[in-house]
């Protein structure tokens, strides 16, 4: 039985183990929600965050975290469910850390969204007065490609020598086999990985190809990899499957180079998922449990193509490539209003992977320069724009932080318009100061972590005077806590 029970609970209820009774009122961080304590004169909106639970929930939940500002507590149970509550879909549900909010109905998932990106950047500080901010642009509502399910068009699935067991896989009382798992991780567990029979993120052929590897890895003997002791053969099974082409790339990740072992894989592959148009084997001999490693082409041209906006685009196993490939034709499309390009303009597109942006942009302006670290992303950049006619593109490889500095202006022309789009991490502070230094007319910053947006945005505006145009939230992620956001600035008169 709870100790305490609704938010007029005194603080000193929240002690840790003990159980209370929470009425939840908001989404959080990071896909969790929360309940404030009854504000008190001295403690106002002192905070609970229980993951798992949804706005509008009663839940039992147990304290595990106690700090001065908020606390955090396990879902026990829900007494009284939330109206947003939805049937979720998968049986994984709960378990895996590919969805969060499949319990949740889509148009809240969305509000929340929106509401994530747009709150970050008043939080920073910046002045949306001017700005032009827009509600969130959601999935469709139907599966596929663009919509709430079956919307990635790349998938990671982790081999793993520790297998995490359901509730109902336990209670199943069936024998299973704990020591080979082929799926998605646990959230907060590096080393444990559920055996997906399903998965309702990529698609059914996808799904079907999962099953199959597990099957011929297990009735071949192959090892998985063990996260902790560092041992196995078999590290991720990589699949490509973009969504307007029927390409389709297989990146078996190990922790050798075995020239048999891989001639065996390919006859199994070319057999029963003849659909595969190319195999890479990456081989990836460090303990961090990722895909990078030396690229091995070992059937088909070692790259698929995916379309948008009309352009074709040849992407490579290790080259980044928008995983929403519907979703990321609406971004590039917001993202090339907000740049009000002019025939005269100079384009920097910095972080830009198989230079997606580069070529959707390029017919607008005078000419675009786009900068990537990986090699080969940037050979995929030259290679479509050859194959879709684009003359005036050109791009250069390597690392922002060596590259973004005067001698690369003199080379390529003063910036009209920098399009920023880098990874989770944001910007290096040094190229937010060359950035204010430099004083491009127009910027777009597209994210995928609306708080570090907010953050180099805030910097920035600290050292050149840029007003907010526009913002523009887009989900294309659903299920999950992930959230774009493009955002439009002008350098103020
Ligand atoms: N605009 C592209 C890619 C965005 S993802 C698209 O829409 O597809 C971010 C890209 O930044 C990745 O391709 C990543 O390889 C690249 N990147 C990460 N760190 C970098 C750095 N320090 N310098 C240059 N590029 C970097």
């Amino acid at each position: 039985m709870p100790n305490v029970s609704s938010n007029d609970l005194p603080l000193s209820a929240l002690k840790r183990g003990r159980e209370v009774e929470l009425v939840m009122e908001d989404f959080a961080d990071r896909g969790k929600s929360l309940a404030r304590l009854a504000a008190t004169e001295d403690r106002r909106g002192y905070v609970v965050f229980v993951a798992g639970a949804v706005p509008g929930d009663r839940v039992r939940a147990r304290v595990i975290k106690r700090k001065k500002g908020f606390a955090e507590a396990r879902l026990l149970e829900v007494l009284e469910p939330s109206d947003l509550r939805v049937q979720p879909r998968c049986e994984y549900f709960e378990s895996c850390g590919g969805c969060k909010w499949q319990h949740v109905e889509y148009p809240a998932q969305l509000a929340m969204k929106g509401e994530a990106a747009v709150s970050a950047l008043a939080r920073a500080g910046l002045d949306l007065g001017a700005a032009d901010v827009r509600p969130p642009l959601g999935a469709d509502p139907h599966d596929g490609s663009g919509g709430v399910y079956f919307y990635r068009n790349k998938m990671e699935f982790s081999f793993s020598a520790q297998r995490w067991l359901t509730d109902w896989e336990i209670a199943s009382g069936e024998e299973l086999d704990t020591s080979f798992a082929l799926g998605l991780h646990v959230p907060g567990r590096f080393d444990k990985v559920l055996d997906l029979r399903a998965c309702y993120l990529q698609s059914e052929w996808s799904e079907r190809l999962v099953n199959g590897v597990r099957q011929w890895a297990k009735a071949n003997g192959w090892r998985p990899w063990h996260a902790r002791e560092h041992t196995g053969f078999l590290r991720i099974l990589g699949v490509r499957t973009p969504a307007h082409t029927e390409d389709k790339m297989v990146n078996l990740v190990t922790s050798g180079w075995d020239e048999g072992r891989m001639a065996a894989f390919a006859d199994f592959l070319r057999a029963d998922f003849p659909e595969v148009t190319t195999l890479v084997n990456t081989v990836n001999d460090g303990p961090a449990q990722t895909s990078y490693g030396e690229a091995h082409v070992v059937f088909g041209p070692g790259t698929v193509r995916d379309k948008i906006g009309g352009y074709t685009y040849e992407i490579a196993s290790n080259a980044f490539f928008q995983t929403n490939t519907v979703a990321a034709e609406r971004l590039y499309a917001i993202a090339r209003e907000m740049a009000h390009f002019k025939p005269t303009d100079v384009v920097y597109d910095l972080y830009c992977g198989a230079g997606t942006i580069s070529l959707y942009v390029a017919d607008a302006v005078q000419k675009v320069v786009g900068v990537e670290l990986v090699e080969e992303a940037v050979e995929n950049a030259r290679a479509s724009a050859v194959a879709n006619g684009v003359t005036n593109c050109e791009f250069v490889a390597g690392d922002m932080l060596e590259l973004f500095k005067p001698e690369l202006i003199e080379a390529h022309g003063r910036p009209d318009v920098l399009i920023l789009d880098p990874p989770r991490a944001g910007l290096h502070p040094k190229v937010t100061g060359q950035i204010a230094h430099l004083r491009p007319e127009r910027i777009v910053y597209v994210s995928c972590n609306p708080q570090t947006q907010a953050m180099d945005l805030a910097r920035l505006s600290e050292a050149a005077a840029y007003t907010v145009e526009a913002v523009q939230p887009v989900d294309m992620f659903p299920h999950t806590h992930h959230v774009e956001s493009v955002v439009g600035l002008r350098l103020a008169e």
